[in-house]
């Protein structure tokens, strides 16, 4: 086909990422009606390859599709596999799990939200002494990597924990999958989730969890809270048809088919290689300017940089984001109520010399509006 001229954007924000122009172009195709078989075959390989991208035994996990939003993942799975009677346990420090615990409130499902800072990584005796003193928690949750600030939670020990008191765990891995390596069985998760846009580098539209074949099956029996976003029901019905029960994100899917050739082509090592000069590429660039960063960088994910505002009354994020934006440079607002941030993020097709590139404009634009970086204590 021919190729179209597409000006190449670096998206600094925490996903939807920079793209390849072949995942763009792989989303040009002729016109289908989804119910067509030909269409089946295509979901079935992507569902099979998503295993693959964490390592998932395919007779003990299955993936099943959704059209919608990272955050549909959080509802569905929130909504879908708590057992009558039983509770929900958030580990919760930041913004994503915060979500979980609003998704909690909305359907009014029993849960205990353990909040800590947003500064740290979650106290692991903390939640086993939660566990301990609530034999009722039946699903431990807590969010792989807490976008809002770059935090890496300790996901392995907390599966393992869940487990000991005889809990399924929840991850939300939707800022990780496709990036962190993740081996499902060793890890102790039972649920992941991601959206086809963040580490998979395609299009919004699609996402998707990665899970428990007999525990979605036992799910079939316990309460219903939603109709649309029910976790057996859209398993139970790409089971029967290989179809999903609603109209699918049909471009999205084309282009996540060719998001996942190229991540295998890459290779899991490379890529997480990939990521991790890029975000060192990020800390070096804001070292040399000057800025201060507010998580330490041992408990950082690698993938998301939360950056302070300097103390110069010169500032303006929203100056110095319309500076590099026209300039193709994407920087994205922070997400910590307690200190002014923005973020810097390693998602997407970009490599250390797009930063580089990102960090000859930034320092072109503290010297446009006059910003010196001092900080006060
Ligand atoms: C991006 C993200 C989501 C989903 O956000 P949407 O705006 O619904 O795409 C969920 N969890 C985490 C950790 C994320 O980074």
């Amino acid at each position: 086909m021919e190729s179209l001229t597409i000006k190449r954007n670096i998206l600094l924000n925490p996903g939807p990422a920079t793209t390849t122009d072949t995942v763009k172009m792989a989303q040009v195709v002729p016109d289908i009606c989804p119910r067509e078989q030909d269409f089946a075959k295509l979901m079935k390989g992507l569902r099979s390859d998503l295993l693959k991208v964490v390592h998932a035994p395919a007779d003990q996990y299955t993936s099943v599709l959704f059209c919608g939003s990272g955050t549909i993942n959080i509802d569905i799975c929130i909504n879908s596999l708590v057992p009558e009677g039983k509770k929900i346990l958030v580990v919760n420090n930041g913004a994503y799990n915060t979500r979980a615990v609003e998704v909690c409130q909305m359907y009014h499902i029993p849960h205990i939200n353990l909040q800590s800072s947003v500064f740290e990584q979650p106290d692991l005796a903390a939640v086993e002494q939660t566990l301990k003193e609530n034999p009722d928690v039946a699903v431990v949750y807590c969010c792989h990597h807490e976008t809002g600030t770059g935090v890496l939670n300790p996901i392995r020990e907390i599966g393992a924990l869940a487990h000991q008191y005889g809990a399924i765990f929840i991850t939300d891995t939707t800022s990780t999958l496709g990036m962190i390596p993740l081996d499902v069985v060793n890890d102790n998760v039972d649920f992941c989730m991601a959206s086809a846009q963040k580490g998979l580098m395609a299009m919004s539209g699609l996402s998707f969890i990665i899970g428990r074949e007999d525990i979605i099956k036992a799910s079939q029996h316990y309460p219903t809270r939603s109709y649309y976003c029910n976790l057996y029901l859209q398993y139970e019905y790409f089971e029967k048809t290989g179809e999903m029960h609603f109209t699918p994100p049909v471009q999205t899917i084309y282009a996540t088919i060719q998001a996942l050739k190229e991540y295998f082509a890459e290779g899991e090592t490379a890529k997480f290689a990939r990521h991790r000069r890029v975000y060192e590429a990020i800390h070096q660039g804001l070292d040399a300017l000057g800025f201060q960063t507010v998580i330490d960088r041992r408990i950082e994910s690698g993938l998301v940089v939360s950056v302070k505002y300097p103390d110069d009354p010169n500032w303006s994020f929203e100056q110095i984001h319309d500076y590099c934006y026209e300039r193709g440079f994407t920087i994205y607002p922070g997400k910590i109520s307690t200190t002014n941030t923005f973020r810097l993020c390693a998602l997407g097709a970009i490599d250390v010399k797009d930063i580089e590139d990102f960090f000859v404009v930034l320092k072109e634009a503290l010297n446009h509006y006059h910003i010196k970086l001092v900080y006060h204590a």
